[in-house]
């Protein structure tokens, strides 16, 4: 049984936003169009959601956009909800990763309704053991939770195209380290 990961579709990561990428608000509206294709028979449909309140050195001033970063996704903001095109009626669960570190990969993170439940728990209690991923940015957080799955061994697919890079550049070498590590690259 397969469920669909949308990583991080946040404001803040769309363009307007603290910490935008590109093509964030194409990706939103084009996972939209997945989540409501008539055709789709997604055991379960969840997001993940970065999740500030006070991260320590992941938050900088003068960030290198390696290990920090302009202050972004804070709870209790705007630039932290879903970007609107993603409709969180059609949700079964937010993960929440972040609060008090830096957390890129969704299974670092818990279930919104309840935050003893990680991601990789709550999937297979449910039967899931294969994923398709989407979101932003590929090159950080969409590399991070697809790692993640694979190693709990989930069987992984990324639709390229649902998912923007900071730069194209590193996110085709993301995609390619994420082929490296056994998952299904759909483009
Ligand atoms: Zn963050």
């Amino acid at each position: 049984m397969r469920a669909l990961v949308i990583v991080d579709v946040q404001n803040d990561f769309c363009p307007g936003g603290a910490l935008a990428t590109e093509h964030g608000s194409m990706v939103a509206e084009q996972i939209s169009e997945l989540v409501h294709a008539p055709s789709q028979d997604y055991r379960a449909i969840v997001a993940t959601q970065d999740w500030h309140i006070d991260p320590g050195d992941h938050f900088s001033d003068n960030p290198d956009f390696v290990d920090s970063w302009p202050v972004h996704c804070v709870v209790g903001t705007g630039g932290a909800e879903f970007h609107p095109a993603i409709d969180a009626e059609r949700l079964d669960e937010t993960f929440r990763k972040g609060e008090y570190s830096a957390a890129y990969s969704g299974f670092e993170g818990h279930a919104a309704s309840d935050v003893d439940t990680g991601l990789a728990r709550w999937l297979r209690e449910r039967g899931i053991t294969d994923l398709d991923v989407v979101g932003i940015a590929t090159d950080h957080c969409v590399k991070a939770t697809v790692i993640d799955a694979l190693r709990e061994g989930f069987g992984v697919r990324v639709f390229a195209e649902l998912c923007s890079p900071v730069t194209a550049e590193t996110g085709e070498t993301a995609l390619e380290e994420m082929t490296t590590a056994g998952a299904v690259i759909v483009r």
